[in-house]
């Protein structure tokens, strides 16, 4: 792989990356997708997926996850198991550095790595993220059987783990730094109506109480009728307190975009770290050749199905971009 220079390099193997690597592949692009530390992405964790066009019943989102790659990979499309340690995208063709101690050369890169779920920055989440704390009730919410269980968030991540969790738990409580949900109605209503879920509102955690060795067993949450007590509480204000005995606790606040081996190269980046596209209908970033696609690029809608409509337009972008590439190359050899 060190030797040659790929056309297209996909890093991140989701919803957006796979939809890239099917259409770059059908463009006899040959890609190659690199599959980081979450291969699939965010939906390998989820349950089912019920509004992804075309399957009225629902599918599971491992399913359209190994169904995607099937996909890419009946066109010609190679996956590699690494992730991109750094890049070198002020030179041509662009190099990077992989985990697995390659380095892979490429005339064009769709950066489609997506975004990691966001921790809270409670006290003892550093310890216990693994031994009763986590970020995903889909993974984990079977050991907590005949649990009280905390959900910290608002937006539908937090209702659809809520909703999960109260499956195997003896009761949910959705904690929410202020009165009012950022979920979509349908989320909040579900999860409103659930008789397990009860709400804790203008609340937040301040502290998880256990050990690894016997898990969560409790956790100090703060309260402010104003909501973001815990802001309140670092600036001295006066704050309730409360203890609460509970055996697991799981964090749906949102992800953050996994562009960190950008951040040492010309690629723009915003102040949360997402990838910058420029204006207008298209994936194309400040840095000619590489595009965006997907959750690193998309701090708006964040949906499969708009993960893999980017996933394709980055493809399109990177075809079109590479046949100009060439036609330049053709124009400028050909003597006048
Ligand atoms: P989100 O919409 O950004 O919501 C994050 C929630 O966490 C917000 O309520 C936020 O509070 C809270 N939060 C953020 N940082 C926090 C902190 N440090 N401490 C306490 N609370 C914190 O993220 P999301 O729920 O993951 O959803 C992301 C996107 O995926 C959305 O577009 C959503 O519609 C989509 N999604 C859809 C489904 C579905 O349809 N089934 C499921 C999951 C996700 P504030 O509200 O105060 O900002």
């Amino acid at each position: 792989m060190t030797e040659t220079t790929r056309d297209v390099v996909v890093v991140g193997s989701g919803v957006s990356g796979l939809s890239a690597a099917v259409y770059a592949a059908r463009a006899d692009l040959e890609p190659v997708v690199l599959e980081g530390p979450e291969p699939g992405g965010q939906l390998t964790l989820t349950t089912d997926v019920e509004n992804f066009l075309g399957f009225p019943e629902g599918v599971g989102g491992m399913e359209l996850i190994q169904r995607g790659k099937e996909q890419a990979e009946r066109f010609g499309a190679e996956f590699v198991r690494a992730t991109v340690e750094s890049a070198d995208l002020e030179d041509r063709p662009f190099e990077l550095s992989l985990s697995n101690g390659e380095t892979l050369r490429t005339r064009a890169l769709i950066v489609a790595t997506g975004a990691s779920a966001r921790w809270v920055g409670a006290e003892n989440e550093d310890e216990l993220m693994g031994y009763g704390v986590s970020t995903c009730a889909t993974c984990d919410g079977a050991f907590h059987r005949g649990d009280d269980v905390l959900v910290i968030g608002g937006g539908d991540s937090a209702m659809e783990e809520a909703l999960f969790l109260a499956k195997f738990a003896e009761s949910v409580t959705i904690v929410h730094r202020r009165d009012e949900l950022r979920a979509s109605e349908v989320m909040a209503r579900r999860a409103l109506d659930h008789e397990k879920i009860e709400f804790r509102w203008n609340t937040e955690l301040l502290e998880i109480h256990g050990s690894q060795e016997e898990g969560v067993t409790g956790a100090t949450l703060v309260s402010h009728p104003d909501g973001y007590p815990k802001e309140k509480f670092e600036n001295g204000d006066e704050v309730d307190r409360d203890d609460v005995d509970v055996g697991g606790i799981f964090y749906g606040v949102g992800h953050v975009p996994n562009t960190d081996f950008l951040e040492e190269t010309p690629v723009s980046l915003d102040d949360d770290g997402h990838l910058l596209t420029l204006e207008g209908m298209t994936t194309e970033t400040n840095v000619d050749g590489v595009f965006g696609a997907g959750d690193v690029m998309d701090p708006n809608y964040r949906q499969a199905i708009t993960a893999a409509g980017t996933g394709s337009m980055a493809a399109l972008d990177a075809e079109a971009w590479l046949d100009e590439q060439d036609a330049e190359r053709t124009e400028a050899a050909t003597p006048a």
